[in-house]
């Protein structure tokens, strides 16, 4: 099977919503994926920031396939030692110990985990920001600031302001006694890895603390290491009172969660929300295993600097206007050429990355990629970039 008749294939068996995908992908090893054709690829996307421990990681397979092989599934009638296990590390990540961790699939759900549970409150307001992304399910989409995601889709839920993003005059006149919420990302991943003023968070905290407000922090691209802290907003010193986490939180499997802080960690009584998979046992051991790598081979610090190098040598390339970000989350900005059709000249070039708007280059790989790895992926860029002015 060539790359060109399974996308024959997809073509005819699955709907047109992602658009057509350039190549099908059939193996991988740490940061290195195999397409149908054979050729090799660094994996410079990580399954948009999923893949934090790479592709068959020892660690992931044996805590899988341990797993999978005594009991794979029990629904949410029982417990599992798994899902408390990692609810329980999840709580201890976020200094509150009376924080409490509903678990999911994905990002959206985990989002609208959090709008339910904002429900609770007994208020319906909602204030999120313009260009956000939190999801694509209808609840989720109130939330996601994009106009071209949101508008065929209309109506979508009452009573969701959104503002410009860092600007926090446009978040005190959006935000009263009414708002139930305000979720914003740390970072702002799809729309084209955004990142705020220093002291944005803090002072959408203390709006919220004013007006009573949960403030949910959506860290579902930059969580789980991503930017060198666990949740991505561990520099602000602020503490919010919902998290929602998925992509690199099953280490590549799929898994959500939405933990709750504080008095927000009680506001679900039981009946006001499930989730069929929630806290698998195949899934929070992927989890656990991942979790337990990064912590123990103090992956988090390397993350950081192997970060601070990309975008200082980005940076350097003529033709890149920015690179931005944090930890392995980086957006780099294009002076001239379209991102798309970088994105493709990488990819004929033997490396995986993605266009997050017209003049952004997005990276999120592996937290274990190596110096050597990085170091190739620069030289690749400049050359991709350099040769095709
Ligand atoms: C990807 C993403 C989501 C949605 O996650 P899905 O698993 O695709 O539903 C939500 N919020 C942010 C910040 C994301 O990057």
């Amino acid at each position: 099977m060539t790359n060109k008749k399974y996308l024959k294939r997809w073509d005819s068996s699955l709907q047109n919503n992602y658009g057509k995908p350039s190549i099908a992908l059939v193996k991988g090893k740490g940061i290195v994926v195999t397409d149908a054709d054979g050729k090799t690829y660094l994996d410079f996307l990580g399954g948009i920031a999923t893949s934090i421990l790479g592709h068959a990681h020892p660690a992931i397979v044996k805590a899988v396939t341990t797993q999978i092989s005594t009991l794979s599934h029990v629904s949410n009638f029982y417990a599992h030692p798994n899902a408390i296990e990692l609810a329980e590390k999840l709580v201890a990540m976020t200094g509150d110990k009376n924080a409490k961790v509903f678990f999911c699939q994905s990002g959206a759900e985990a989002n609208e985990s959090a709008l339910k549970l904002s429900r609770r409150t007994g208020k319906v307001r909602v204030v999120a920001a313009q260009g956000a992304f939190h999801g694509r399910t209808m609840g989720a989409l109130s939330l996601t600031g994009q106009p071209s995601k949101r508008e065929p889709f209309l109506p979508l839920i009452k009573g969701v302001k959104h503002v410009p993003y860092g600007d926090i005059d446009a978040m005190r006149k959006a935000i009263s006694k009414k708002t139930a919420m305000v979720i914003i990302e740390p970072i702002m991943g799809e729309a084209g890895v955004v990142v705020p003023p220093a002291d944005y968070l803090q002072e959408v905290r203390k709006l919220c603390d004013k007006n009573g407000s949960l403030l949910v922090i959506d860290a579902v691209q930059t969580g789980m290491g991503r930017t060198g802290d666990w949740f991505g907003y561990e520099y602000s010193g602020i503490t919010p009172d919902v998290i929602t986490l998925a992509k690199g939180l099953g280490g590549g499997l799929p898994l959500g969660a939405m933990i709750a802080l504080g008095k927000a960690a009680d506001l679900f009584q039981a009946g006001d929300h499930g989730s069929t998979f929630g806290g698998n046992p195949v899934t929070t051991a992927a989890g656990l295993a991942a979790i337990k790598f990064i912590e123990t081979q103090d992956i988090l610090q390397k993350v950081e600097k192997k970060g601070l190098y990309l975008m200082q040598e980005l940076a350097l390339i003529p033709g890149v206007k920015e690179a931005r970000g944090a930890g392995l989350l980086i957006g780099i900005e294009l002076e001239s050429l379209k991102a798309s059709e970088v994105s493709d000249a990488m990819r004929e070039a033997g490396v995986l990355v993605n266009a997050a708007n017209g003049t952004t280059i997005r990276i999120a790989p592996a937290l274990i990629v190596t110096d050597a790895q990085i170091n190739k992926f620069i030289s690749t860029f400049r050359k991709v970039i350099t040769g095709a002015k």
